[in-house]
């Protein structure tokens, strides 16, 4: 599937069917973090799910912060989420909302629920409560204070918030069935007493509502009609619906569930990524390496390549770890039509070549994508002194070696044929230090079809008419597919070659001047990106993107 056919899906099945018989005709979705970190790439499925249908629909997709829990760095991730909702390209309007702004309608509906008979307050622990549960094969204790009379449960829920008893004394519950096979029906906690600030709220409230009373309320208030959750919310779903009815709110949203994303190599829940960075195993939540969609966006990926990828893996019924395989292969799709290539030498040795006068510069025209030449030209300058990459040449090739080694000839791409006609050591080391070269003058061609047979085609920049660049080197986070499986503890699986960083590499002349955010695929080598912080005019910064074939357990990049 190429980006922008409309996929389709069980969940747009039923939308179809709603608008077919008229119970709808408008959708409206949402998508509901919770700002306690930021946002990975398993909430990209679900933003591109959700918005995506709004978009495909003409319906609206409200953004809604699940601030339910006060949280303290809260203000820092709902920035974080508003900006990586639009970069991967996606707008809620006007519909931005937060759940903490519905705090007192909950109440309201509580008290109603009380008056009703539905609900009571209970003197009990949480320690209590979840003990007398039950089991799924054995029914829950009914707690000593469910008979309490409406009035009684009134006063002290009222008491409650007015701050009169200690942190978790007591919880309000709604009254349903101690008996029930869902353990989500017997008798859940809607309420805890909890003497925190919160940062939209403040001090005003003591009390704070669970993510079962407080969901399926806000997705009535803001008339979502189908509200998009993943599976582990199945078992809830008869508790969403009971809240709904005993509110006797007309509008009536109805929860789907769908799968969420699992990706190998990579850990995806916020508590695990936020010990990452509060532990300093990253540099921080956009570094290079981390599945956030702050980290991806800094590593290079493009917003296009994620979305694609989500079109890819589709909307499913059942739970699968998707390989990461994918995503880096559907970057790469995207980014070959995409990245100019340029040349980089990551780790250089000079050539000196013998039959090239000292002075001389030619101004070599090489397409910036050969396969699309409307995208233009760059001028490679080629000199006297060249520097090539360090292991494609061999002193001693070992058999079939086809790059460059003592009296053999390679293709310097976009240029001549090359001939290695010495090479100096340090006489201590051993350590080859230069090369001695002549170059061909009747083979100079962008488009290598003069009929010499080389073994191989290498990259290569002028020595003084390039640029010095920092690469760093990103591989995958983790070095097994399924990190903290088995009760290992996930820090100790980090790879320890996920970052390398190679200071001296050099650039093209085309690249002196780069621009921070720009993407390159370097030849031969993969796709990389000036990194958006880090990269300077004059001394850049290369973040890799991704190699350019999958060199993944075989040998690092570089
Ligand atoms: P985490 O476990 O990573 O902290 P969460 O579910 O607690 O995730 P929320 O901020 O509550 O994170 O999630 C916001 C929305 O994103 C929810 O609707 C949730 O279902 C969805 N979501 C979260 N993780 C994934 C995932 N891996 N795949 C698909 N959707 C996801
Ligand atoms: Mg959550």
């Amino acid at each position: 599937m190429t980006e922008g056919t409309r996929p389709t899906n069980f969940i747009r099945q039923i939308i179809d069917a709603d608008l077919a018989s008229g119970k709808h005709s408008l959708v409206v979705t949402r998508f509901p973090p919770e700002p306690n970190g930021y946002l990975h790439i398993g909430h990209a499925k679900s933003i591109c799910l959700n918005f995506g249908i709004a978009r495909d629909y003409r319906g609206r997709c409200h953004l809604r912060m699940d601030d339910t829990n006060p949280a303290k760095e809260e203000a820092e991730y709902v920035e974080a989420i508003k900006q990586d909702v639009h970069w991967l390209g996606f707008d809620w309007g006007e519909d931005a909302y937060h759940a903490a702004d519905y705090f007192e309608q909950l109440y309201q509906w509580a008290e109603a629920l009380i008056r009703a008979g539905k609900a009571y307050v209970d003197d009990q622990s949480a320690e209590e409560v979840r003990r007398t549960r039950g089991t799924l094969t054995a029914p829950g204790t009914p707690s000593p204070f469910r008979n309490r009379s409406p009035a009684e449960n009134l006063d002290l829920f009222r008491r409650m918030r007015g701050g009169e008893f200690p942190d978790g004394s007591r919880t309000l519950r709604a009254k349903i069935d101690m008996a029930s096979p869902n353990l989500n029906l017997r008798d859940p906690v809607m309420y805890r007493i909890r003497r925190e600030h919160h940062p939209r709220t403040g001090d005003k409230w003591c009390i704070y509502p669970t993510y079962d009373w407080a969901h399926g309320q806000s997705d009535a208030i803001e008339g979502i009609t189908h509200s998009l959750c993943t599976l582990e919310f199945e078992a809830h779903r008869p508790l969403y619906d009971w809240f709904l009815e005993q509110i006797g709110i007309e509008h009536r949203p109805r929860q789907i569930e769908f799968a969420r994303l699992n990706l190998t190599y990579t850990v995806m829940s916020k508590r695990l990524l936020n010990t990452l960075v509060k532990d300093g195993l990253v540099s921080g939540w956009d570094d290079p390496r981390m599945p956030t969609i702050a980290g991806l966006r800094r590593r290079g990926y493009t917003p296009e390549a994620i979305r694609l990828f989500c079109d890819r893996i589709g909307v499913a019924k059942a739970d699968s770890t998707v390989e990461m395989d994918l995503l880096e292969n559907t970057l790469r799709e995207t980014l070959n039509v995409s990245a100019p290539r340029a040349l980089c030498v990551h780790r250089p040795l000079k050539v000196v070549v013998e039959n090239w006068d000292e002075g001389r510069v030619d101004q070599i025209d090489a397409l910036f994508m050969p396969e699309s030449p409307a995208t233009g030209s760059r001028k490679l300058p080629f000199t006297r002194e060249l520097f090539i990459e360090r292991e494609d040449f061999m002193e001693v090739p070992v058999k079939g070696w086809r790059r460059l080694s003592p009296g053999k000839e390679v293709r310097l791409r976009h240029a001549y044929v090359l001939r290695c006609t010495g090479v100096k050591k340090d006489s201590s080391t051993g350590e080859v230090t230069e090369l001695r070269a002549t170059i061909d003058p009747e083979t100079r061609s962008a488009n290598p079809k003069d009929g010499r047979k080389v073994g191989g085609t290498i990259h290569w920049v002028s020595a003084p008419l390039s640029s010095p660049a920092t690469l760093r080197l990103y591989d995958r986070l983790f070095q097994v597919a399924n990190p903290g499986a088995g009760e290992i503890d996930f820090r100790t699986q980090i790879n320890p070659r996920s970052l390398q960083v190679v200071e001296g590499a050099r650039v093209e002349a085309a690249l002196a001047a780069v621009k921070p955010a720009e993407r390159y695929q370097f030849e031969r080598k993969g796709y990389y990106f000036a990194d958006p912080k880090d990269s300077r005019e004059g001394a850049p910064v290369f973040n890799l993107i991704v190699p350019l074939r999958d060199t993944w357990g075989k040998s690092a990049a570089g």
